[in-house]
This record gives structure tokens, sequence and C-alpha cells, in this order.
């Protein structure tokens, strides 16, 4: 017989511990437990590992000596280097590029400064701030979720930006920054401006070459979404050695696990494998795009990433669409309770077999 725990423990303990106060109000994360024959929520790659890059990962897994402590400089890190022209000593790993972000927003921030983003964006953005008891400030998009450098700009300086965060392509719009605007948001800047390119290679127009002129200017990559890995947990941070020393002091001793560098190592090893399968990703796009503006008041915003905004008559209708999805085993992402975004669903361009049962399904609304 299980041991029942008492729904109310932490409520009698809160009374004999002092909490922080910012996780009371804090909503955790979730996302749909359950497996759904289609899943189109978490813009993961639709399909796992190719069968010979599994296979050479499970080789080298068995010839891991389990009982060590992973190497602090993985071979990794001098790979990932040389590919961009940065020495090793500018590359980071994290447990996801979502723990690097968050340690960012530990190590670059105090009482007296912010943490600046547009909004609509990756809402983890401002949990992270929220998690470091800092203040977090989303600058809205203009029309369309146009990015507007200015008003970004005259926001963060008002707030005293102490990091800034942008994202390209943005999550959950698909929009784009153009790396002109990168480079103005860099150079007026006395902060650390990290761009989250995890979806640049839907893109491929990264703004790295422009690291060596702005030296606050860092970039954050995964391998959660172009290269079928979201469950190592690995992604990595570039920037100069002085952001990394200040990131690498907020994280814990050991922190990536052996098993996940082996495997993110050998995908990198053999990422030319992965070229094709983006472009299909990137023809879907299109595809999906293109029949999803067939549809009656259906708004499609043009994505540049793996997935798609598009905006429905009213909020109504998105959440009935959302359910009907879903009764159908199709699970995108519904977006109602967002304020800026809530007559909007976003869905993550699957295998073709899948994007057609999405359309077919979507196309009697
Ligand atoms: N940035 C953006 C914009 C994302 O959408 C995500 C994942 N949804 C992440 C970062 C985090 O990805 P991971 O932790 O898997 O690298």
């Amino acid at each position: 017989m299980p041991m029942q725990l008492r729904s109310d423990a932490l409520k009698e303990k809160s009374k004999m511990y002092k909490l922080r106060s910012t996780l009371e109000t804090l909503i955790p994360y979730t996302s749909e437990t359950n497996p759904f024959p289609v899943t189109l929520n978490a813009n993961e790659y639709p399909t796992d590992l190719p069968k010979e890059v599994k296979d050479v990962i499970i080789k080298k897994l068995t010839e891991l000596n389990f009982n060590r402590y992973p190497l602090s400089d993985s071979s990794l890190r001098s790979k990932i280097a040389k590919e961009y022209g940065l020495q090793t000593e500018n590359v980071f790993l994290g447990n996801g590029s979502s723990q690097i972000l968050a340690a960012l927003c530990y190590a670059f921030s105090d009482e007296s400064s912010s943490i600046v983003y547009p909004t609509p964006s990756f809402s983890m953005y401002n949990i992270y701030a929220k998690l470091a008891d800092r203040n977090g400030v989303g600058v809205e998009l203009e029309e369309d979720f146009k990015f507007n450098p200015d008003k970004f700009l005259d926001v963060s300086k008002k707030e005293n930006a102490s990091l800034i965060i942008l994202c390209n392509p943005n999550n959950p719009t698909g929009q784009v920054i153009s790396n002109t605007d990168v480079e103005y948001i860099a150079k007026n800047s006395a902060c650390p401006v990290i761009l989250d390119e995890a979806y640049m290679e839907f893109y491929d127009e990264s703004a790295i070459y422009l690291m060596s002129k702005y030296p606050n200017l860092a970039i954050t990559r995964t391998f959660s979404k172009a290269y079928s890995l979201a469950s190592a947990r690995i992604g990595y941070i570039l920037a100069a050695k002085e952001i990394i020393t200040t990131l690498s002091k907020v994280l814990p001793p050991y922190n990536m696990n052996s098993l996940s560098l082996i495997s993110a190592e050998v995908v990198w090893d053999m990422k030319d494998m992965f070229k094709e399968r983006i472009a299909g990703i990137i023809a879907e796009r299109g595809r999906v795009e293109k029949e999803l503006e067939k549809i009656n008041n259906f708004k499609i915003y043009p994505s540049q990433s793996n997935f798609i905004l598009f905006k429905t008559k009213d909020r109504e209708t998105t959440k009935l669409i959302f359910n009907k999805l879903k009764e159908k085993g199709i699970i995108v992402r519904d977006f109602s309770s967002h304020p800026l975004l809530n007559t909007c669903l976003r869905v993550t361009l699957g295998t073709k077999e899948e994007n057609d049962l999405f359309i077919t399904e979507i196309s009697s609304f």
C-alpha cells in the first residue's frame, strides 16, 4: 500500500518555514502529459533520430564509465567552438538552453535593474525573471508582431535593463528580427543581449557573425528542435568569456550528464544527416501555411520556424477548435489564456501524414 501524503502538508510547513513569496503566485510550466497520437504542441522534431545516429550513440554509451562524473571540458564544447570560429572558452553547455536562460536571469540582474524581452515571446523569459526575484519587463510587439527596435531600446533604458533577451525566430509568432535590428540593439545597450536562436536551423540567418563586433551579444542554441534530441536536454550558449564565467557561477558542479553529452556529440558529428530533414520541415511549413490560408476567418502569421501561429475568429472559436482537435487525438498549443494571443493557436509542423490529418480536421471549421 503506497503512503498517502496529505495535500495540506506544504501549507502546514509554510507556517514553520519561510517560503519565497514569488513562488506562491508562480504558475509552474505545464504541458500535456498524456501521449497524443498526433503531437503538434511542443515544437519538437516529429520523428526520432536517424537509425544510423542512434546506433552510434548506443555503441558509445556501452563504452561509458558510468561510475565517473562527467568531464567538465567536454570535447563537444571545442567542436562547437571550432564550427563558429570561436575559442572553447566561448562555449558553455546547459541542460537545454532553458537552463542557460534561467541561469542568465540569476547572474545578470539585481534589485535595481530589469530583464527586458519582447512580448509575446517565449513565456519562460518572464518566469525565469520571476524565479530570480527580478523585474521582468515584456515590451509589446507592434501590429502583426513586428519588432520595433527604438521602442524596445527606449523601454530597456527606462527600465534600467541589466539583461536583454531577444528570440529569433520568435516563439510563438514565427516572425523574425532582422540582423540590422539585432546589431542596433547590441550596439546601443550597455548590458548582455541574449539572442535565443532555438529555431535558427529553420531560418538560417544567424547573428553569430556580429559577436566579434559586440562582446555583449551572446547566442543560445539547442539540440531539442531541429536535431531530434529534446529528450537529452542539451543546449549551449556562445558568448564572451566574461559572460560564461559569470554564468557558470550560478550552476552546480558536474551540471551536464555524460549520457546527454555523448548523445549530443554524436548528433553534432553527424549533423549533415539532418539537413534534408530540416529542409523537409521547411517545405511542409509552406504547404501547411497555404492550406490554412484557405480556411475562412483564419489569419496566418508567416513563419520562419517549425511551427505556425494562426488567429481564429474569436476566443470561443479558438477553444472550440483546440478541444475538437484534441478529441481527434491531435494536440496543438492553445493560447486562449494569453492576454495578447487569446484568439490564437500554434501548430508545430509534424510529419507529412500528421500535417495531413491536422489539415483535414481543421478544414471542417
Ligand atoms: N527558447 C525557445 C524560444 C523555446 O521555444 C524553447 C523550447 N520551447 C527553448 C528556448 C528551450 O529549449 P530547450 O531547453 O529544450 O533547449
